[in-house]
């Protein structure tokens, strides 16, 4: 069990991350979710938003696929297959 605790991305924040701003990614042999951020409580639509924008701005090469962007609940020493899909939060942050 590792003790490092991971934090929320937006600049400034110390506090821990409970969701995880992620695209499911692959290059065709692997699948992941790939990060674009973490954040607490209070930055979601923060750290959501700018996480939109740096998945318009990516740009996948020939054999990778990158989907859509989604929040997770981030749960700290779980692996990424396990984070929990949390699609009715997407729906508030959705620009
Ligand atoms: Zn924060």
């Amino acid at each position: 069990m590792s003790s490092k605790i991971v934090h929320c991305t937006q600049a400034g924040c110390e506090e821990p991350a409970v969701y995880k701003v992620a695209a499911p990614w692959s290059d065709g042999v692997f699948t992941e979710l790939k990060s674009f951020g973490l954040s607490c409580a209070d930055h979601l639509g923060l750290v959501f938003r700018a996480a939109e924008g740096r998945r318009k701005e990516y740009h996948p090469t020939e054999a990778e696929t990158v989907g859509n962007i989604g929040i997770y609940k981030f749960e700290q020493g779980k692996r990424d297959k396990q984070f929990q899909r949390l699609s009715g939060l997407e729906e508030n942050y959705r620009s």
